[in-house]
Formats: structure tokens, C-alpha cells, sequence
């Protein structure tokens, strides 16, 4: 780094192409902004991308990515940038049972928190005193306020409420698995209660499901980078950088050829181990112990399979008390009846695995007979089809684990060092470690950029409104 003051290259660098990123230069570069967004692999997305799958030449997501109602903002971007129309509401889910019984889960007309009563009242592998202990379980969580549910184990929690193992396993465990990628014990409750009061019992919408009916490749690689380009922001895709100092007050950035950039400001939108090593400056804000290095990951593998023929007319299906915790059937989510066009032999579909600790420790080989062998069990199609190829994929830090008291290590957007801002599903935005989170986070490190450039533009929108029977009864 030259200790002279380099000519300011843009206003904004972003440094990392994220969907907080993505976010970010997106709003700031709509705004008239000259932006600048650097990203080090070869394509956009992040965490949230697709790889090319060398065997069928066909994009594949690296995991099925899944957004709630609740994700006001995730939605709101996908609207701005003009992506929204490739996406698909789910208007029911597809329940398997420990023994295969299959249940649909969808709203009842009644206004929320009870349009999903009769669904849960369906789940019929709980008995009905275990479907009264949920509910009541529900009710309770719902009526305990956040900050007396902050850095409390939520198996302790559920345990001090009473509530039987086997609703434990098969509903909550499965519920917080798939949106928090971690198991009871190791969950804050503060975001346990967060997902039931957001998804099931604020609003109506709040649970709708909304999948992506193309590869994440074509909504952020394709689309979002031509919109991006559209809008005036540069987009340098293989320009990893190295490192950021502060020149004269304002950041500067060495990429990993050598060559240096600057601009009046930067938002540092990379996952939260990488920051110390990035911008050591930082190091006298955090101080040891404290900052993101504390900050502990959740894995989430993905397998994919092809069959011979299709498994299931399902376009997903939840499995209850199972390693496989989702089944999507990307054929039908990307509108493409089995065995049509693409290279790919058949049909082909996703398994999720959230907090694959377990699954990420061992061969693959043995997850993927797990996986199938479940499959042959539950779904009568799958006894049938021939496997003919399987994959599975481990991103080892896939998310922020929300442990008990972990958030206390989640900055703000803002840092003590001149022109620095962070974004990241990993800094502080009351959310866990998602899409929303992600442009959540983005927006609000965008939001203190322009409000330093003298502007007073608000960005992040409201989450859902509060029913007015989930505000008398619930006291939301
Ligand atoms: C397997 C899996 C499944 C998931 N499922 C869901 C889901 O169903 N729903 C949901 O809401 N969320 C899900 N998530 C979480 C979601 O993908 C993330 O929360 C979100 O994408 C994070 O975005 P981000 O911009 O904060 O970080 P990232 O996506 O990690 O973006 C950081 C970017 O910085 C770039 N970078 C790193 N170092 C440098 C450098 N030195 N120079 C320049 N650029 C650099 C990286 O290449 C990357 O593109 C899942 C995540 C995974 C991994």
C-alpha cells in the first residue's frame, strides 16, 4: 500500500457479490451513485449460486434456496431488480410422516394466527395431547418477549414448558432445522420464537414458501448482472481482494493482482471469517475476544439425484423424523416434465440436509444410501425408479449459527474506520443468517452510505402487518 493519496476511482466500492452486496450496490447505483462491485469468483450470488454440473452441462444450485412471506425485504429487491417473475408461490406443503403417512399442510380461510390451526390440527403422527402440548407451546412462545428469550438454550426453554420429547422431535426440531440450520439444543430461543411468530402467527402470508423456478445462476448471474450493468454499477467479477487500508481517510483496496482502487467509501459485503484478515483496521474496534472471528458457522448439504423415471408428482415434500429433511422435484419447480429436454438422464431432484454436522463428517456415499434408502421407503415412486447418478454437495459455513448469545458478536453496519461499512447475513439486522438477512443487511449499510453522503433515503421495508386477532390474542 502507497502512503500517497490516491485519486478516488468511484464513490462506493462494494467488495463482495453477494445477495448483501448485491443488494447494496443495486440500491446505491439506482440512487445515481457511481458504484464499483468487486467480487472474487468468476460469478455473482455468493452463498446463494449455482456451479456448472460437468457430467449434463446443466446449471445446478448449489442447494434448493427456499424465501418466506415473511421476507419483506428479499422480496422487495427481487421486485426492484426485476426478478420476482421467477419465482413461485407454494400454496401447500407436503408432510411425510415417521411412517409415511402424507399430510397437506396449507392456510384454512380464517384470519391469522389461526389460518394454520386445522393444518396443524392434520398432523396426525402427533397424538392429539401432542398436538395440544404444541399448541400450547405456540402460545406460549409467542407470549414470552424476545429479551427475556436472548442467549436461553430453546431445549431448555421447551423442556421448562413441558413439552414431550416427541413434539420436540417431530415438530419443533423439524421446523427450526430447515430456517435455522441448527438443532434445539444448540438454538438462542430469542430466534426460535422469531421463526413461529414471523412465518405462522403474525401474518397469513407469512409461511407462504416461494421458490425460485430457475437456477440461481439466471436470477443473480444473468439477470441481476445485466440489471446491475444497466444501472451504471461496474461489475469486475475475478477481482478478489487482498486488503483495505485507510489512505488519508479514505478506504483503499489491494486486489490480489497487485493493482489498488479506491473511492469516498466501501462496504466490506464478505462472509464474517474473512473480515480480520481483510481490513485488520478493524482489529482495534473489535478487540479480542469480541468481533465476527466468534462468530460460529452451520453446515447444509445438498444431495442430488437422478432416477430413470420421476419419484414423486410432488413439487417438494418435508420429511418428518428423517436425515432427508426436503425433497424438491426441480423438474417440476423449473416447469419441465421428467425426462424432457435438458441432457440430464430422467429426473432430477434435490435432498436437503440442514445442520449436516453429521452428514458432513462422513463419506458421502454413506448420506447418499441414507438418503435413498429413505426415499425407497417413503415414497412408493422411488421403490420403483432406477438411481442413476448422486451427488452431494457440503457448504462446510453455509450459514451463521444463532447460538445462545451469539448475536452479542454481530456488528452494525457502521465501523469506527473512516468510509468503512460492513454488510453481511452476519452483522446485526435481527435476523438469522439468510437471503433476507442478507439483503436486509445490504440495505442497511447502503442506508448509512447515503445518509453520510448527506441523503435521507430509507431503504428497508416493515416486516408483515400484525393481524389485528394475532395483536388481541397473541399481544404481538
Ligand atoms: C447450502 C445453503 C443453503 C441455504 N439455503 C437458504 C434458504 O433456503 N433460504 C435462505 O434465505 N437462505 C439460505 N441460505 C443462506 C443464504 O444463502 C445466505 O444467507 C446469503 O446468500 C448470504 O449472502 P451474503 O452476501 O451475506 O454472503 P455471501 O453469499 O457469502 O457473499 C459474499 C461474497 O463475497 C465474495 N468474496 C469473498 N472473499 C472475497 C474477496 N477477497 N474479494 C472479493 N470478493 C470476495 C464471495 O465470493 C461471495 O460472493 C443457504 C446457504 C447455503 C450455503
Amino acid at each position: 500500500m502507497t502512503g500517497n493519496r490516491p485519486a478516488v476511482d468511484c464513490d462506493v466500492l462494494v467488495v463482495g457479490g453477494g445477495l448483501a452486496g448485491l443488494a447494496c450496490a443495486a440500491a446505491l447505483g439506482a440512487r445515481g451513485l457511481r458504484v464499483t462491485l468487486l467480487e472474487s469468483r468468476n460469478r455473482l450470488g455468493g452463498r446463494a449460486s449455482s456451479f456448472r454440473d460437468a457430467q449434463t452441462g446443466e446449471w445446478l444450485d448449489n442447494c434448493q434456496h427456499v424465501s418466506l412471506g415473511c421476507c419483506t425485504n428479499f422480496t422487495r429487491f427481487c421486485q426492484a431488480v426485476g426478478i420476482d417473475r421467477f419465482f413461485h408461490r407454494e400454496d401447500e406443503l407436503i408432510f411425510i410422516g415417521p411412517q409415511g403417512t402424507r399430510h397437506v399442510f396449507a392456510a384454512s380461510s380464517l384470519p391469522a394466527p389461526l389460518h394454520l390451526a386445522p393444518a396443524f390440527a392434520g398432523l396426525s403422527y402427533l397424538s392429539w395431547s401432542d398436538r395440544w402440548h404444541l399448541s400450547r407451546g405456540l402460545r406460549l412462545l409467542a407470549g414470552t418477549r424476545p429479551e427475556h428469550l436472548e442467549g436461553i438454550p430453546f431445549d431448555r426453554w421447551l423442556a421448562g414448558q413441558r413439552q414431550p420429547p416427541q413434539v420436540i422431535e417431530l415438530f419443533w426440531h423439524v421446523v427450526l432445522v430447515s430456517a435455522l440450520s441448527e438443532t434445539v439444543d444448540r438454538l438462542d430461543a430469542a430466534h426460535a420464537r422469531k421463526v413461529f411468530v414471523d412465518a405462522f402467527l403474525t401474518n397469513r402470508a407469512g409461511w407462504e414458501v416461494w421458490l425460485p423456478t430457475v437456477p440461481l445462476e439466471r436470477l443473480y448471474g444473468e439477470e441481476l448482472q445485466g440489471w446491475l450493468q444497466q444501472h451504471g454499477v461496474t461489475v469486475r467479477l475475478n477481482a478478489g481482494v487482498r486488503g483495505i487500508a485507510s489512505v488519508e481517510g479514505k478506504p483503499v483496496v489491494t486486489l490480489r493482482d497487485g493493482t489498488t482502487q479506491s473511492a469516498a467509501r466501501l462496504v466490506l459485503a464478505v462472509p464474517s471469517h474473512l473480515v480480520p484478515e481483510m481490513a485488520p483496521d478493524l482489529a482495534t474496534q473489535w478487540g479480542a475476544p469480541e468481533g465476527p472471528g466468534q462468530i460460529e458457522t452451520a453446515p447444509i448439504s445438498s444431495v442430488h439425484l437422478w432416477y430413470d423415471r420421476e419419484i414423486t408428482p410432488d413439487r417438494h415434500v418435508t420429511f418428518v423424523g428423517q436425515t432427508s429433511q426436503w425433497l424438491f422435484n426441480r423438474e417440476r419447480i423449473q416447469g419441465r416434465p421428467a425426462s424432457s429436454g435438458s441432457a440430464a438422464p430422467g429426473w432430477y431432484g434435490q435432498v436437503v440436509i440442514s445442520a449436516s454436522h453429521q452428514a458432513a463428517s462422513r463419506p458421502a456415499q454413506e448420506t447418499i444410501e441414507t438418503v435413498t434408502g429413505e426415499l425407497a421407503r417413503l415414497l412408493p415412486g422411488a421403490r420403483e425408479a432406477r438411481l442413476v447418478r448422486a451427488r452431494m454437495v457440503t457448504e462446510h459455513r453455509a450459514v451463521i449459527a444463532v447460538l445462545p448469545g451469539a448475536d452479542r458478536y454481530r456488528p452494525g453496519v457502521r465501523t469506527e474506520v473512516p468510509g468503512l461499512y460492513l454488510a453481511g447475513d452476519w452483522v446485526q439486522t435481527g435476523w438469522p443468517s439468510t437471503m433476507e438477512g442478507a439483503v436486509r443487511s445490504g440495505w442497511l449499510a447502503a442506508e448509512a452510505v447515503l445518509a453520510d453522503a448527506g441523503r435521507g433515503d430509507s431503504l428497508v421495508v416493515p416486516d408483515l402487518p400484525v393481524s389485528r386477532l394475532s395483536k388481541w390474542l397473541l399481544r404481538l
